[in-house]
């Protein structure tokens, strides 16, 4: 399977080095050259097989003979043997076809470990293979960074520098970066946002020198290996639902777009699907795209559910090529384009074709809220701000028939602030992480400056 850049002008890779490449170098993200297919029998056998059987089946398929098949289950054998869930990702029903797809069974509790999980086994495995060093860099708007941090921490072959917006994110969110004691991690508290941060990784991907000097790798849902792992529990939760011989649709709470287009993906790969509902917070960027074909950068407002609050999702360049039947050339003219100016409309065909998929619904923080409080009372489920997000852009969705599984993509207790100031009720942590609050936190911080960042990142590669 070969791997193409969204913008063309990239040499076209294996999925081993799209993988350990990141973003590809000429600021595109990469695809693979055809999507692989998994017959209707198939899905249906995955009712009830192990998750980590299906992780094999799925990302192997991206793979094909990259890697051993053996290897690569032995790896998702021991990536979902770290979650506390015998399901790995389990089903839970809070009202007539609605259910919730609980993704934070992991280290971090948050959604992101699903990938990030197999991702630092297939690193270990690949650069160990090559006797090679990489030096991961990672924009966090507060999940990431705690995933990377938790898979990769006392990596032989990877160093981490996870930057994050300081002050925008939760002290829970914080801390799962903060307090990893390795030294081959290094958290860094960035004076500005997460697009601030976004852009500053983008930056150091576009710098040869850097990127030769430390082999720079990236671990964003710019990575592909993220989005074919995250593809995997669209296929499960349908599968357990009656896919293919029910269309399944989903909720999935937005920001940078890399979980709604693993369902774009699992959709390409043979997935009959309804509809993917991206609901926004008030950063509602993906919401209006797929409502009016502009996609447009607003003001960048902090909100309750953090790991959202962003004004440029990164993984809409793929649909967006895709939209456009993979014109390269107009992908990368749109979104250098739209790194000028902010702003670009979809042409009207493209916008068409996202339409027969996808739906975009914005919530406001009190919509968020209420949220949290009904499912309450109607469920007992403390659910998170992000899953509210999603059960409320769900509770106004007009045309989304069969069951919808909502991803619930992170733990309430990541977020008990906003969760007790809703519900009146302080979700606690789970037992294996109850002594967060008295861990030590080791972290640096730097202004939003590209040069400044990079050069630390340099120091800390060679250091
Ligand atoms: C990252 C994150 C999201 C958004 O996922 P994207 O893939 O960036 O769209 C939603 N909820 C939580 C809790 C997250 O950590």
């Amino acid at each position: 399977m070969r791997y193409v850049s969204t913008r063309g002008q990239a040499p076209h890779v294996g999925f081993v080095d799209a993988v350990l490449g990141g973003l590809a170098p000429d600021g595109g993200l990469y695809v693979p050259e055809t999507w692989p297919q998994i017959s209707a029998a198939e899905i249906a056998g995955f009712a009830d097989m192990p998750y980590a059987e299906v992780a094999a089946r799925v990302i192997g398929a991206f793979a094909e003979n990259e890697i051993d098949k053996a290897d690569l289950a032995e790896m998702c054998r021991e990536a979902y043997g770290s979650f506390t869930h015998a399901a790995t990702v389990p089903l839970v029903q809070l009202s007539p076809g609605v259910f919730l797809a609980e993704l934070f069974h992991g280290p971090s509790l948050a959604f992101k470990d699903v990938a990030m999980q197999i991702l630092a086994r297939l690193y270990d495995h690949l650069l160990g293979g090559q006797g090679r060093n990489q030096t991961i860099l990672c924009a966090t708007s507060g999940d990431t960074g705690g995933a990377a941090v938790e898979a990769f921490r006392g990596a032989k072959n990877v160093k981490v520098v996870v930057l994050f917006p300081e002050g925008r994110i939760s002290e829970v969110q914080r801390r799962f970066m903060t307090t990893a004691t390795e030294t081959n991690i290094a958290c860094v508290a960035v004076k500005g946002s997460f697009d601030d941060c976004q852009a500053i990784v983008k930056n150091a991907f576009q710098d040869k020198s850097l990127r030769q000097a430390v082999d720079l790798s990236g671990v964003n849902s710019i990575n592909f290996a993220r989005i074919a792992a995250q593809a995997v529990y669209y296929f499960t939760t349908a599968a357990a639902l009656g896919a293919p011989g029910r269309r399944v649709s989903f909720a999935v709470p937005s920001g940078n777009f890399g979980d709604a287009f693993a369902g774009y993906v699992a959709h390409r790969m043979g997935l009959p699907m309804g509809r993917i509902l991206v609901a926004t917070n008030s950063n509602d960027i993906l919401a209006q795209t797929f409502e009016t074909g502009r996609y447009a950068r607003g003001k960048l407002t902090p909100t309750i559910s953090p790991a959202m609050d962003i004004q440029s999702a990164s993984n809409f360049e793929r649909l967006y090529f895709e939209g456009v039947e993979r014109e390269a050339t107009e992908t990368a003219r749109a979104f250098e384009a739209f790194g000028k100016s902010g702003a670009i409309d979809v042409p009207p065909k493209a916008f068409a074709a996202m339409r027969e998929l996808f739906r975009g619904a914005a919530v406001s923080e009190a919509d968020t809220a209420r949220a949290i409080v009904s499912t309450f009372n109607e469920t007992g489920q403390l659910v998170d701000p992000h899953t509210a997000v999603a059960l409320s852009a769900l509770s106004r969705a007009k045309d989304i028939d069969g069951p919808v599984v909502v991803m619930s993509t992170a733990h309430a207790a990541k977020f008990p602030e906003a969760v007790g100031k809703a519900s009146g009720v302080t979700p606690g942590l789970p037992r294996g992480v109850a002594d967060l609050a008295a861990r030590a936190e080791r972290f640096d911080r730097l202004p939003a400056e590209a040069e400044t960042i990079k050069a630390y990142v340099r120091a800390f590669a060679e250091g």
